[in-house]
């Protein structure tokens, strides 16, 4: 965890882009609540294959013109050179300087006619394009990317990225301190020097979780697992055992030198500040 330390700390938080009116409206307050904390950035997730391209797009901007920088995610699979290039181009002329470049997931059943198989290729076609402009942030797996053949692998195809230009890496997020710490070590022994930031998610609703990390391969550990099942359908226990476990990691991760910390907020204002407070991050 030595090279880690040596950053400042950077701590950031995660929209979707809404897709009603009430959302939009609903997103305005989460995320007038979180510019109180005075975050590094807002990113704002992007639908594999451009399904949310435009409204990724709006978002970011509106963001970035209330006064916080703002960084879109930019996923590849299923475009061209020509898609991509248009949407950095369009971001550069609004002033927007953060990206997180992602490969991202086609939807069961949609084929890729896209020129991108990795987003190591993103990343080194953002930095053919556009030069330094742009700072760069990549997904890390301390747990292993589902797909990856190995742990590895996986290792090797995160420094492609930042072989590629990437400047700093979000983690998926995890519930055991120990795979980011193994992680992180793994990157120093191979001369991986950038920011690892653990990407957080906040616990408010266990059907939902379990669902997501199944899908993303994160990993709830059993004891964990057990208890949330423990709480049915009380959401309220749910709440404050989820707040008190991700404030404990969070910590920990702190306290152990991880460069900040990336928040999942769901576009929901108060798991996050519930555990920043528990932090006592703003003062
Ligand atoms: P890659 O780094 O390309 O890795 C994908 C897989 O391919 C891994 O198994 C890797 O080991 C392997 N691999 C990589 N490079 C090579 C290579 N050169 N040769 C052989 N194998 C290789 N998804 C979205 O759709 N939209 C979002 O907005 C979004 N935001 C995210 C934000 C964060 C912080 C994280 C952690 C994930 C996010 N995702 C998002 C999910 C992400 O798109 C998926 O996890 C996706 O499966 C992998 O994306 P990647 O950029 O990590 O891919």
């Amino acid at each position: 965890m030595q090279t880690q330390q040596k950053y400042p700390k950077l701590f950031s938080f995660e929209f979707y882009p809404p897709k009603t009116e009430a959302g939009e409206e609903s997103l305005q307050a989460v995320h007038k609540k979180l510019s109180r904390l005075n975050p590094d950035f807002f990113s704002v997730t992007f639908g594999a294959g451009g399904s949310t391209r435009d409204k990724t797009f709006d978002t970011v901007v509106k963001i970035q013109e209330r006064g916080v920088a703002a960084a879109p995610h930019l996923s590849c699979v299923a475009s061209t050179h020509e898609n991509i290039r248009e949407i950095l181009h369009g971001y550069r002329s609004n002033g927007i300087k953060k990206i997180v470049a992602l490969r991202g997931d086609l939807p069961s059943g949609m084929m890729s006619a896209g020129q991108f198989r990795y987003a190591n290729e993103l990343v080194d076609f953002i930095r053919s394009e556009t030069g330094d402009y742009f700072q760069i942030h990549v997904a890390a797996y301390p747990e292993t990317h589902p797909q990856a053949r190995s742990a590895a692998e996986d290792l090797k195809n995160f420094k492609r990225k930042v072989d590629a230009g990437a400047n700093a890496a979000i983690t998926q997020y995890f519930y055991n301190a120990e795979s980011y710490f193994y992680f992180v070590d793994a990157c120093e022994k191979m001369g991986i020097d950038i920011p690892i930031v653990p990407g957080i998610m906040p616990i408010t609703n266990y059907s939902q979780l379990f669902r997501f990390s199944d899908m993303c391969g994160a990993d709830i550990p059993r004891w964990l697992r057990k208890k949330l099942e423990g709480f049915g359908d009380d959401r309220e226990q749910i709440i404050a055992f989820g707040c008190d476990v991700v404030t404990r990691l969070c910590q920990q991760l702190l306290d152990n030198g991880a460069p900040g910390l990336h928040f999942y907020t769901m576009n929901q204002s108060a798991p996050t500040l519930a555990i920043w407070n528990n932090l006592n991050l703003s003062d």
